[in-house]
Order: C-alpha cells, then sequence, then structure tokens
C-alpha cells in the first residue's frame, strides 16, 4: 500500500471517528425514549410488548417478502443486472420547508445535476431509470426532454409532489395523485409508466392495493432482499415484482446535510458500492444504486460514480438495464418456467 493510500485511509478513518464521536454525544445527550423511538405514524400504531405471536404476524403482514424472482440466468449468461437509478426530487424535497436556500440546493439537481449525469451516462453509454414526481417534472419540463434523448433510459413514478404517502392519511386523495401523477408522465413521455417507487420510500396501507390496480409492472421501495422478489400482501401474492432498494447503495445518508460529513469523500462511498456490486457479482443476483441529480450531480461525485461504472464495465458479464427491461425480463422468465 502506498502512503498516498495509507494517509487517504488515515483521513478517512479519522473523518469518521469524529462523526462518530459527535454522534456519540448527541446520544448521551438525549433522553434513551428521544434516541431510539420514533413516533408512531397515524394508521401504523405500536406493536404492544405484549402483543402475542398471531397479532405480531398480522401486523408484519401488509407487505412481505415472497419467493425470489432472480433468474436462472440473466440475458446472454450474464453473471449480475446492474441498475443505475436517479430519483429527481430536486426543490419539491423541500415542500415542507420552502426556503429559498434549500430551494436552490434543489434546483440544482435540474440546472446541473441532471445534465451533467445524463452526459455520463452518454459517455459510459450505460442506460438508467429516472423516478420523477410530477411537479419536479413540471418545474422543469426540460428534463424530460433530456432523459428522453438518450433513447435509452426510462421514467417512472414517484409521488405527485413528493408526498409521504402514509401521511397523506387518506387513501381516496392518495390515489387521485397516483392517477394525476402517472396522468401526467404518460402526457410528457408518451408512455405510461410501469415502475412505482413510493416518495421517501414509504407506503401507507393503500399503497401497495393502488399500484396492483394502476397495472404497474414493479416496485422498487422495499429491502427485504438483495435480489428481485414477489410482494405478498397479508400472506397472498399480489403478481407485484419487488426490485429492492436499501440505504447502503443509495447517496442520501452519505452526502445529505444531516450526515453532518459522516462520509464526505467520495472515494470512501465509491468502496461502499464498489463491496455492493463485488458481492452481488459474486452472488449472480442484483445491484441497484438510488442517487438524486442534486446530490451526486455535485462534480466530484459524479467523477466517483464514472470510476464505478467504469470499473463494473471492467468485469464481464455485466448486464446494464433499467428497472423495467430487468422486471420485464424475470416476469417472462417466470412465465417459462425458468426460475
Ligand atoms: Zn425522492
Amino acid at each position: 500500500m502506498s502512503s498516498g493510500l495509507l494517509s487517504g485511509f488515515s483521513a478517512g478513518l479519522r473523518t469518521l471517528t469524529v462523526a462518530f464521536v459527535l454522534r456519540l454525544c448527541l446520544a448521551l445527550l438525549l433522553p434513551p425514549a428521544a434516541a431510539s423511538q420514533e413516533p408512531s405514524i397515524p394508521g401504523f400504531p405500536e406493536i404492544p410488548i405484549d402483543a402475542s405471536e398471531d397479532q405480531v404476524r398480522q401486523r408484519v403482514a401488509l407487505v412481505r417478502a415472497g419467493e425470489k424472482l432472480t433468474p436462472k440466468a440473466w440475458p446472454n449468461g450474464a453473471r449480475v443486472a446492474v441498475c443505475l437509478s436517479f430519483d429527481v426530487d430536486n426543490e419539491i424535497l423541500w415542500r415542507r420547508t420552502p426556503l429559498p436556500v434549500p430551494l436552490s440546493q434543489g434546483q440544482y439537481g435540474a440546472t446541473t445535476g441532471l445534465p451533467r449525469i445524463l452526459e455520463l451516462l452518454d459517455r459510459q453509454s450505460v442506460p438508467a431509470s429516472f423516478y420523477i414526481p410530477a411537479m419536479s417534472a413540471a418545474l422543469d419540463p426540460q428534463m424530460i426532454q433530456e432523459i428522453l434523448r438518450g433513447k435509452r433510459h426510462e421514467i417512472g413514478v414517484h409521488g405527485w409532489m413528493h408526498e409521504n404517502l402514509p401521511l397523506v392519511g387518506d387513501a381516496a386523495k392518495e390515489e387521485k395523485l397516483l392517477t394525476q401523477s402517472i396522468e401526467y408522465l404518460t402526457k410528457a413521455t408518451g408512455k405510461r409508466p410501469v415502475g412505482f417507487r413510493a416518495p421517501s420510500w414509504a407506503f401507507s396501507e393503500s399503497t401497495l392495493a393502488q399500484i396492483q390496480k394502476a397495472g404497474f409492472l414493479y416496485d422498487s421501495s422495499f429491502m427485504a432482499m438483495d435480489e428481485p422478489y414477489e410482494l405478498l400482501s397479508n400472506g397472498q401474492d399480489t403478481r407485484m415484482i419487488e426490485l429492492p432498494i436499501n440505504w447502503i447503495a443509495d447517496d442520501y445518508p452519505y452526502y445529505e446535510p444531516q450526515a453532518a460529513g459522516s462520509l464526505p469523500d467520495p472515494q470512501l462511498v465509491l468502496d461502499v458500492y464498489k463491496g455492493e456490486f463485488d458481492v452481488a457479482y459474486q452472488e449472480r443476483t442484483m445491484f441497484i444504486l438510488t442517487m438524486h441529480p442534486h446530490i451526486t450531480g455535485h462534480r466530484s461525485r459524479i467523477a466517483g460514480l464514472e470510476k464505478l461504472i467504469v470499473y463494473m464495465k471492467s468485469k464481464p458479464g455485466v448486464w446494464f438495464a433499467t428497472l423495467d427491461q430487468v422486471a420485464e425480463y424475470v416476469k417472462a422468465q417466470e412465465g417459462q418456467g425458468k426460475r
């Protein structure tokens, strides 16, 4: 190991240690209840400590993982499916606190982040899936045109106004927003979206039934596996394909302001993503990365993402695909009993 690498490593370690100590201090300052408990969300009361096993089973049954759906082989004998995905939230992410400066941080996604990402995807000739709240698309309608210009990307639903679905608190209102979002994107792209990613990855009691009814091919909001799986609702197969995400392969926890700079070095973030990809490659499953144009679209981070893409492309048998291509393939294999 070179001394440059060593000093980079120790600087990273120092940063991590400082962040850890800061978090520890915070945890000690807060009473234990505040440090460990989140307030319960309307419609989702706490599971009591003396609940019976049956009661607990009922309470976890709304959405659970069914069978694994990874096919025996990916197209052309590929070992792994790689999906780059971007949630194009931009200013709408600050809907509840629309102060001018944070809004500008979001607008960066439309002015600079997205164009830079699209340039990178073109340069590397790889596809990606973009999930766009309808109102973000309405504020900067050129974004959809820019994404479609590449002719290899997918656009999926990500709410009307990045609404947190359990907090909407009204099934009819939630369904209306979903319908509006589908209609908006269908009109703007000329194609009905087949993929759904819940804003903030939050499902209400009604969300799964509503996206089933709306005819989505797949969802990408859950975390019960590292590979495609079927979604069960109250023990019944919904025929909805889940293409799962997770917080480790997401830019938000590393870079967003509240992360307090705990992993500020794109090289360290890149190492985490590479570690996730390497095991997906060994296990012959799937690697989905979730990013945001206003976060990953910054200069140093795009350089890190490009390094990751180049690394993944250097391995034989990597299938770069959009999530809808993966879902279509999984569905076709399932139909032929090949899984
Ligand atoms: Zn989002």
